[in-house]
């Protein structure tokens, strides 16, 4: 991308920028995959991941096919979207303590990393379209496909296994509360707060700083 003039001035040239951002978030999902895959505690989540470490390979390798067809040499250009998501899941990673929570977390990282996927196959395949550009578009909506099933699947093991677990620890450790006395107790807590608003006298208003300080 050039400081002093703008490289892309069509749609095939936008389309040829889309290939080389995903190309490049392809290839830098595959090497933050195995830290994510080592991080998970969960049986179920480290074989979704490790699974779609080896689609993501392959994905790379349709790319690839993509660029041939266009007559491109495939190449990547830097997607500052994708590092930062991927450096966020990292971060995230790092601040973590106990592994059931570091498994949800885990699986939002990921999941945020499927839907940046899936907006821009999206919008490759639409313009893949509006270029004529036929043989590219089964391609990327192999890719695609397989985005949207990896977003779904973790949706999945959130809801059916890593979410419910890392919340029953906290429960069981504290014991139940009777419904009816949480109510009452709750009732208490919030009456007097709330005739303690109503006589409230409006606070006073803080006098506006100068113009001139700014
Ligand atoms: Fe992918
Ligand atoms: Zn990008
Ligand atoms: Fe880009
Ligand atoms: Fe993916």
């Amino acid at each position: 991308m050039g400081l002093f003039f703008k490289d892309i001035k069509s749609l095939e040239d936008l389309f040829v920028h889309g290939l080389e951002d995903l190309y490049y978030a392809e290839n830098q999902i595959v090497k933050s995959l195995p830290k994510m895959i080592e991080n998970a505690h969960d049986a179920e989540l480290k074989r979704g991941l490790q699974q779609h470490l080896r689609e993501t390979e392959n994905q790379i390798k349709r790319l690839q096919q993509v660029f041939k067809l266009n007559d491109r040499q495939a190449s990547g250009t830097k997607c500052p979207a994708i590092d930062g998501i991927l450096r966020e899941g990292n971060d995230l990673m790092g601040e973590i303590e106990g592994d059931d929570v570091l498994n949800v977390g885990i699986v939002a990282a990921a999941q945020a990393v499927e839907h940046y996927e899936i907006t821009r196959y999206g919008a490759l395949i639409a313009w893949a379209r509006e270029l004529g550009r036929n043989s590219s578009v089964p391609l990327l909506q192999a890719n695609l496909k397989e985005e949207k099933a990896a977003d779904q699947k973790l949706t999945a093991i959130a809801e059916q296994r890593v979410n419910p677990k890392s919340e029953g620890r906290k429960k069981a450790a504290s014991a139940p509360r009777p419904r009816k006395s949480a109510r009452a107790r709750r009732s208490k807590a919030t009456m007097p707060l709330r005739s303690g608003a109503r006589n409230r006298k409006p606070a006073p208003r803080r006098k506006a700083t100068r113009r001139s300080r700014a």
